[in-house]
């Protein structure tokens, strides 16, 4: 038995979802990467290094982590690079990604000092996006996150070897079709002078539903047009997306106006999205409020009022002990996951494919004590 709260990732939907990405590629001669920001539990990297082409890394660590822990391809974006940081992430990575003309001005010739094989490219804006939350739109007003066709500086297009857009939030193929028309109206008169194009993450291509094939003809058609272009894709959430859960246990049931039963788990610090985004995380058994019979709050153990998963309706009442499992918490759930408030965080543990179950991270009180200090 393994004490909670622990993460649980299923190795086997892990290698489906691998699997569909794999199918893509085989159908179109893409490289797809995974974007570190939203999955980056390496100790399942053996696998997705099987399927994957490599690692886009946001910033230095991440960039470390893929070098080390993923061991292919590593190309590097950060909204702004800090100088002591080039010379390291341009020794480890394939391709280095700026933000803006300036960023590009200032380390590009440096990067390239410290690694003539690198890759150089440039973050644009579409000025399209679909993206359902404006949290998550990378082309809303006054986005700082890639450069406008009206910033773009045409001198600089012989400093690079590609472009690279990201406009998606959880979206289907159709939205991306909308993101590449209008790239292709504002860049495409560069397309013929680099050597690829990255099409970005939030791609919810393993959610049910996506619609695969006309991702499949998006791309090809694309390609149709510009042959010489390698094209990669970077998802993160389509990567872990349903392939693990979040176990908890009930510490205690409390009354006031309702029934509210508390953790050993925090929204805040263990699944902040259900608090930011925000979403309602399914729980193994348990429906909206009104389908079944007993209705419970479920919260965390922090001190913050708001540290609420949400309200949902069971078969049985709830006792203290019971366990509550929350699905679907692999991606961006561990990458965000803080000490606030001193909440211990869960364990980490893999069901591999041949069934075994291994814990392989475990945190104690000096993984809080040393944050701090
Ligand atoms: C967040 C991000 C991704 C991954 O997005 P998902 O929604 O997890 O697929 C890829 N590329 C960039 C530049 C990002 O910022």
């Amino acid at each position: 038995m393994i004490k909670t709260p622990y993460w649980l990732l299923e190795e086997s939907r892990l290698e489906s979802n691998l699997k569909l990405l794999s199918h893509i590629k085989e159908k179109t001669d893409i490289k797809i990467l995974l974007a570190l920001k939203g999955y980056a539990l390496w100790k399942s990297f053996s696998l997705v290094s099987k399927y994957l082409d490599g690692c886009c890394a946001s910033g230095v660590h991440e960039a470390l982590l893929s070098y080390e822990k993923f061991g292919k391809e590593t190309h590097t974006y950060s909204p702004a690079f800090k100088e002591e940081d080039i010379d390291r992430v341009a020794t480890i990575s394939n391709h280095l990604i700026f933000n803006s003309t300036s960023q590009l001005r200032l380390f590009g010739d440096l990067a390239k000092s410290y690694n003539q094989n690198i890759s150089l490219g440039l973050r644009v804006n579409p000025e399209y996006s679909q993206s359902p939350v404006e949290l998550y739109n990378p082309c809303g007003v006054y986005s700082r996150l890639g450069t406008t066709i009206n910033n773009f500086d045409k001198k600089l297009i012989d400093k690079i070897d590609g472009l690279h857009f990201h406009a998606l939030c959880e979206q289907d193929s159709l939205a991306l079709e909308g993101v590449v028309d209008a790239f292709e109206e504002k860049f495409g008169a560069y397309l013929n002078d680099i050597k690829w194009v990255n099409f970005g993450g939030g791609h919810h291509i393993t959610r049910k539903g996506y619609d695969i094939d006309r991702l499949i003809n998006l791309i090809n058609n694309f390609k149709s047009r510009y042959p010489h272009l390698q094209i990669y894709l970077e998802p993160g959430e389509a990567v872990g997306w349903e392939t693990g859960t979040l176990v908890t246990s009930i510490l205690d049931i409390v009354h006031n106006g309702m029934d509210i039963a508390i953790l050993d788990t925090s929204a805040e610090a263990h699944m902040p999205d259900t608090i930011i985004m925000p979403y309602r995380a399914e729980v193994r058994g348990a429906s909206e409020v009104g389908d079944k019979e007993f209705t419970y709050r479920l919260a965390g153990n922090s001190c913050l009022a708001g540290d609420i998963m949400g309200d949902y309706s069971f078969d049985k009442p709830l006792k203290i002990g019971d366990k509550i499992i929350f699905e679907d918490q692999m991606h961006y759930t561990m990458v965000k996951a803080t000490t606030f408030n001193g909440v211990p965080l869960p364990s980490i543990a893999i069901r591999r494919l041949d069934g075994t179950v291994e814990v392989v991270r475990e945190f104690v009180y000096k993984d809080f004590r040393d944050r701090v200090s």
